[in-house]
């Protein structure tokens, strides 16, 4: 007996299977194993199910088919299986094969609950979690550390953080582990001050916790907050790691702040930190968001190894900053490369035709997506296609396309439209529309705005004044508008009219030279709109004291002259402010880059990369 099993775990295809890697592989080692009868032992079967179940490369279905042949699967082959459903898309599979495994008289052990709990989580399910709960107080299992995190993010992950937090006060060993997990079951729930206050009274903190806090901070919006602790954690000498990298690079992108993201860039050169696929994609996205394309670009050329992901960063960040052309030239390479485009892919190919005015290219591609590639379109890529139209000022095809979509068109499908309607001036079908939208999304500021500003241009001044008292009868709020510019290693923020900047004196200064600049070169605002059109900033003042303009002066005071001038608008920019930065960088030879709610504009030589249109 002894040697019949020796003889068999020496067999050179048992060998192979330690040294697997791909599912392709796993197959054929399989089949020889089938022909050798060496399957039909117990102990090579659950190797054979742990690869498939649990490696990356691995697929859960044929681990499942493989299980069915196992006529009395042990403990060991039920945890696996259990512990591979909870991460798959079928997570509830882990239950089927938990309450089996009960049935059948195989007592689960702690390696199973976590998993169990996890797919409870996965599938929201609070009263089956509660029920394994019970099972775990009776089995005396619920103290041990690792199921007691497991329980915290078993309950939050089911909405109920209140039960993860009386769960986690009753805790007398506060390990990291559940208090990494009760801190993410707060943020998941939005709730920033929480979390705070337990991670600055854990006793001992690990990267995770570090991370997760950060992170947390990040997608909250409390951008100042993240890079505080971050500077704590310099202070501390705790070196960060990729995934803490990766949200600070994410909270620059936000802020729009190049000069942060390049210092976390040489932060990772400096600290030896893995560069890997997802740091570097972390980095394409916060070069591009910051207008610095040139560079998102030399990183992407830098990479090894490039995942669907890095292709479409790079693909979208070229299109967002109106770099059409170089954008689908990153695609042409992508399929020359034999690399599989997704659905994300197209919405950046889209949104780089819509940008560079290539019409037929755009329904070129839109069609390639589903016939070739198989991907059915989602309303985001008929946005693009009713973008490209708009612009074209093929107004009627656009509503032609619109009515014959699949899918219902959603508010961003008639604002793409309205777009059309402005930009080529057709006030009625714009009327139409506009009104549309109002009624979709009446607490939507922006929409009111643009349809006044619709009417303001055809001189319809009392249809612009009604929808002025339409939004004030309804009680819309006006977001404030707000600018902020990097300069001196500090972000700066401007709102309309501000004066409480330390430099207030010189930037007002520089305001009026910038006035007398631009009459000389002939421009005139045109008073008798601005007066009635309705911005989403205020308009006392307006001509000189958008945040933007503000910004502005404050740039050519503060930077040098090669310096480009980098603005992050929370609004849309109005039409007068355009302009005026359109000549501003002519006048002053200046490079002008604004990222406004909607895109970039990158303003040279009196031109704006959006020609014109946004
Ligand atoms: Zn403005
Ligand atoms: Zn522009």
């Amino acid at each position: 007996m002894i040697t019949a099993r020796k003889l068999i775990s020496n067999h050179p295809t048992l060998s192979y299977l330690e040294k697997c890697t791909s599912m392709a592989q796993l197959l054929q080692i399989h089949a020889q194993m089938i022909t050798t009868g060496l399957a039909l032992n117990t102990f090579n079967a659950s190797n054979l199910i742990l690869f498939c179940a649990l490696s990356d490369s691995g697929d859960i279905r044929y681990a499942h088919s493989l299980f069915c042949h196992i006529p009395n699967p042990n403990l060991f082959i039920y945890n696996t299986m259990i512990r591979g459903s909870a991460q798959s898309l079928s997570p509830k599979n882990s239950i089927f094969l938990y309450a089996q495994m009960v049935v059948r008289g195989i007592s689960p052990d702690h390696y199973t609950f976590p998993f169990v709990l996890k797919a409870c989580g996965r599938i929201r399910d609070l009263e089956l979690g509660k029920t394994i709960h019970g099972i775990l107080v009776k089995l005396a299992l619920e103290s041990d550390s690792f199921i007691r995190s497991s329980l915290i993010n078993m309950y939050t992950n089911c909405g109920s953080v209140d039960f993860a937090c009386r769960l986690f006060d009753k805790m007398f060993d506060f390990n990291v582990v559940s208090c990494n997990a009760m801190m993410s079951g707060y943020l998941k729930v939005g709730d920033l001050g929480s979390a705070r206050s337990l991670f600055d009274k854990m006793p001992e903190r690990d990267l995770v916790s570090w991370s997760t806090v950060i992170a947390g901070c990040v997608q909250l919006g409390d951008i100042k907050k993240a890079l505080e602790l971050f500077t704590e954690m310099q202070d501390l000498r705790i070196r960060a790691d990729e995934v803490i990298l990766a949200s600070l690079l994410s909270a620059s992108a936000q802020m729009g702040a190049l000069y942060r993201g390049k210092w976390f860039h040489a932060y990772i050169y400096r600290s030896n930190v893995k560069l890997d696929v997802v740091l570097s994609t972390s980095l394409i996205d916060m070069y591009s968001k910051c207008g610095g394309v040139d560079i998102a670009l030399r990183v992407f050329r830098l990479m090894p190894k490039k995942d669907t992901l890095a292709w479409n960063a790079i693909i979208t960040g070229l299109a967002m900053n109106g770099c059409g052309e170089k954008s689908l030239g990153v695609f042409l390479e992508m399929q020359s490369e034999g690399k599989r485009p997704d659905d994300v892919t197209f919405i950046g190919v889209l949104c780089a035709c819509s940008h560079a005015g290539l019409l037929d290219e755009g329904f070129r591609y839109f069609e390639c997506m589903t016939r070739d590639y198989r991907i059915n379109p989602r309303i985001e890529h008929y946005g693009c296609m009713v973008d490209l139209l708009g612009r074209a000022g093929l107004l009627e095809d656009a509503q032609d396309f619109i009515s014959r979509m699949p899918v219902e068109p959603n508010a961003a499908i008639w604002g793409a439209l309205l777009g059309g309607c402005i930009i080529h001036g057709n006030v009625e079908l714009g009327e139409c529309v506009g009104r549309l939208l109002i009624e979709l999304e009446p607490h939507h500021s922006g929409r009111y705005v643009l349809l006044s500003n619709l009417y303001a241009n055809a001189n319809r001044w009392d249809d612009a004044r009604n929808i002025r008292e339409m939004m004030k009868e309804k009680g819309v709020q006006k977001i404030p508008g707000q600018s902020t510019i990097e300069a001196m290693g500090a972000v700066h923020e401007f709102v309309m009219g501000d004066r409480s900047h330390p430099q207030t004196k010189e930037i007002y200064h520089m305001l009026d030279e910038m006035a007398k600049q631009l009459t000389l070169a002939g421009y005139t605002p045109d008073t008798s709109k601005v007066l009635f059109n309705l911005d989403e900033e205020d308009k006392e003042n307006a001509l000189g004291y958008h945040s933007e303009k503000l910004a502005i002066a404050f740039g050519l005071i503060n930077l040098g002259p090669n310096t480009p001038i980098r603005i992050v608008k929370n609004l849309r920019v109005c039409v007068d402010c355009h302009s005026v930065t359109k000549l501003i960088s002519k006048i002053y030879g200046r490079k002008i880059i604004v990222r406004d709610r909607n895109r970039f504009h990158h303003f040279q030589e009196g031109y704006c990369s959006c020609k014109d249109y946004w």
